[in-house]
């Protein structure tokens, strides 16, 4: 087993001494199956429809229902998060925000289709650090993450754990490594597909252990999880948002939590490196887009907006118990999530490039 110390500030991970790894295709991607939810929202909606262009229509914005796009299943990590912050940026504009999931392709599917949708403020996506890495894993990706879209603004970051059904044999994480070397395929690994971050930190736990996993992929971790509790997969990499509940109640075997210091929520949760596997660090970034020609004076409403949500204390109380915490106002912004997209793009290039891992 690899341990490196190998410190780490929040998002980027880690693969120092990383033992190069066969070229594999992860295949099965998720189906597309589209579920639409309504979030209840509050009062002041009006008439007339969002328009497409700038000046007076942006001067408007909002007249109408705003639609939050998550790339994953209901019940899932990133749709909680994208529930918590939608009702208070509801409140805010002033208009209802509903609340749909359209799932596949690891968020691909989702982000492909705002970045085609009207300029006009009226779709907004939520993704994850998903999208800094599907230009590298979908060669032929239908977006460019940073020509398609105009960012709004960064949400929150949130750590990963590394979990398993609760009658799995190993107790620590140690015994964990062990059990997947000596294990390998015969051990499933589930994960919202190829672009998820599940996929990603599992891709990551593999590379570390030079191990390969038979992967479970599902429209998101929300159902994932469900399997895990009801002890049809083995081991899952997911986010506090999702685990901490099952955690709690004891549904569900935690190892470790993927962020250099211990998460409040779970205190005697190990981070990877006190567990002894510090290659393993990553953090699940998330923010807002809209569309490329969406007017400024709109993304400005909307930034606004989301500062008023992050600031919100029902928000940070929840994102608390979550394991999690808004992004700063600073961080909020279109200049620092295009500047960390960019990075985590960069970031993450040579680093799949080198796994060999493939969406398509
Ligand atoms: N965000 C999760 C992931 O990337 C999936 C989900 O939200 O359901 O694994």
């Amino acid at each position: 087993m690899p341990l490196h110390s190998s410190p780490l500030a929040t998002a980027p991970p880690v693969l120092a001494g990383r033992r190069p790894v066969g070229r594999r295709r992860l295949a099965g991607l998720a189906g597309l199956a589209m579920a639409s939810l309504t979030l209840a929202a509050c009062g002041g909606g009006g008439a007339g429809g969002g328009g497409g262009g700038g000046g007076e229509e942006a001067a408007a914005y909002p007249e109408d229902d705003i639609t939050f796009v998550v790339p994953f299943s209901a019940g899932g990590p990133t749709d909680t998060v994208t529930r918590l912050v939608a009702e208070p940026m509801s409140k805010e504009l002033g208009v209802p925000v509903v609340v749909q999931n359209v799932e596949g392709a690891g968020g691909t599917i989702a982000a492909g289709q705002v970045a085609n949708a009207e300029s006009d403020g009226y779709t907004v996506l939520m993704h994850h650090i998903g999208m800094s890495t599907a230009p590298s894993l979908y060669p032929d990706l239908a977006f460019d993450p940073l020509e398609d879209f105009k960012t709004v603004g960064l949400v929150t970051e949130v750590p990963m754990t590394i979990v398993a059904r609760k009658d799995l044999e190993p107790d620590t994480l140690e015994e964990l490594v062990t059990y997947l070397e000596e294990n390998g395929e015969e051990v499933t690994l589930a994960n919202a597909g190829v672009g998820a971050a599940s996929q990603l930190c599992g891709l990551l736990l593999q590379d570390a252990l030079d191990v390969k996993l038979t992967e479970v992929p599902y429209d998101g971790t929300g159902p994932a999880l469900t399997d895990l509790v009801g002890g049809q997969v083995d081991v899952m990499c997911d986010q506090t948002t999702n685990t901490t509940g099952q955690i709690g109640s004891g549904k569900v075997k935690a190892y470790a939590v993927t962020t250099p210091e211990r998460v409040e929520s779970l205190p005697d949760l190990p981070t990877t490196e006190e567990a002894g596997l510090a290659e393993l660090q990553v953090g699940v970034w998330h923010g807002l887009y809209v569309p490329a020609e969406t007017p400024d004076a709109v993304v400005e409403k909307l930034t606004d907006a989301l500062k008023v949500a992050l600031a919100d204390q029902n928000v940070v109380d929840q994102l608390a118990d979550l394991g999690a915490a808004p992004s700063s106002a600073e961080d909020a912004t279109p200049e620092a999530h295009t500047e960390q997209l960019s990075s985590q793009i960069d970031l993450w290039q040579p680093i799949i490039e080198e796994a060999g891992v493939s969406g398509s």
